[in-house]
């Protein structure tokens, strides 16, 4: 039996595999033990695993959230699982994914199906199981507010738990995961889409884009192709020039902070988000500071949208990493304020 399960394990388990095809920055790295995880049973197979039992660890999606700044010398856990089931409870669907779904493909199929209610984050790339990490956010819509629930393996103690919203502890671009790398893994995720349907137009891009298109009572597919096409113009695909999106979280600051910074700089972009703090637009910091296309080597600052950084062709992780770090030095200097990046760096 013992032998079986270690043969069905060594099956699983591939040596120095290239993760470039497996980081939407398309960077080179190799991980020293790489497998691919179906199902709860791939992954206690691997998890018991002579090899694995004592390596370090590593969740990976779709890979559009991190940057790989060297190899890993331990074992990448390709997440794959797949699945979709939904119940109506009420006045909500509740809808449980496999955490190794596209999320795109999904976001679409639902809205297909007549279960929409996340078609404002159509378009971002990875897997399901990866979006709570950072909560994440797009066009007026967080997952939070689309959240029921989801499944975790905690990989040192092997429970499987199930954790509700005041667990994951969302906030923006940020749960209870994110401080905790390596701990969990999530196996599938529940969202409650509520019935009764309402577009979520108020942000201005999605707005201006329905009104292009002459749509004055967007239905939820409207709202999709919208958003779809406002990502396409805005955003550089990974599949044609590596990033991971958007590289720097916008930074919060308090209202004196942001009188202060308005006095220097009258042309500051920020959004109240009430409780006296404001969000500034790090795009908007990283243009003032003349970065907006600054190429080093083979890494640069995206021409059209400043909060991306790119890989231009055979970059290394650490050439992207190198231009975040002036990055951040320069916006440091001129307005005091520290840029968080956003994707996991490792
Ligand atoms: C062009 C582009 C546009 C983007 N636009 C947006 C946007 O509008 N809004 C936004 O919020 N994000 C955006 N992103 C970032 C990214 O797409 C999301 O963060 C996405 O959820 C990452 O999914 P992934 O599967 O690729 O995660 P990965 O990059 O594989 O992993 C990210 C982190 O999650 C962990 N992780 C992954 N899967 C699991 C799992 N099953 N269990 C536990 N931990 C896991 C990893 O260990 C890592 O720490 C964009 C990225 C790109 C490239």
């Amino acid at each position: 039996m013992v032998i079986a399960q270690d043969l069905m394990a060594r099956d699983l388990i591939q040596r120095d595999v290239s993760l470039r095809t497996f980081n939407t920055f398309g960077v080179e790295a190799r991980a020293a033990l790489f497998a691919r995880i179906g199902s709860l049973r791939d992954l206690q197979q691997v998890l018991v695993d002579p090899r694995v039992i004592d390596a370090p660890r590593l969740v990976l999606g779709g890979g559009s959230n991190i940057l790989f700044t060297r190899n890993f010398d331990g074992c990448v856990l390709k997440v794959d699982i797949p699945g979709l089931q939904r119940e109506d409870h009420g006045a909500f669907s509740l809808v449980s994914v496999g955490a190794g779904e596209n999320w795109h493909a999904i976001v679409e199929r639902l809205v297909d199906d007549d279960v929409p209610g996340l078609e404002n984050l159509a378009l971002i790339p990875g897997s399901v199981g990866a979006a709570p990490i950072q909560n994440i956010g797009a066009y007026g819509v967080e997952l939070a507010e689309r959240f029921h629930s989801l499944q975790t393996w905690s990989i040192d103690s092997g429970l499987l738990q199930t954790l509700n919203s005041e667990d994951c502890r969302f906030g923006y671009r940020d749960s209870v995961f994110k401080h905790e790398p390596g701990l969990r893994l999530i196996v599938s995720v529940t969202f409650a889409l509520p019935r009764d349907w309402n577009p979520v137009t108020g942000y201005v891009d999605v707005e201006n884009e329905l009104r292009r298109r002459q749509i004055t009572k967007p239905k939820p597919r409207d709202v999709f192709d919208a958003v779809v096409a406002i990502r396409k113009r805005k955003l550089p695909d990974p599949a044609l020039i590596g990033n991971a999106g958007s590289f720097f979280k916008n930074p919060v600051v308090s209202r004196q902070q942001r009188t202060e910074l308005i006095e220097r700089h009258p042309s500051l972009v920020s959004y109240d988000i009430g409780g006296g703090r404001y969000k500034l637009a790090a795009g908007w910091l990283i243009d003032a500071c003349g970065m907006k296309g600054a190429v080093r080597g083979r890494a640069a600052v995206f021409e059209r949208q400043a909060l991306v950084l790119v890989n231009l062709g055979g970059a290394t992780g650490a050439e992207v990493l190198a231009l975040a770090r002036e990055v951040q030095d320069v916006v440091r200097v001129r307005f005091g304020i520290e840029l968080e990046p956003e994707p996991r760096i490792v």
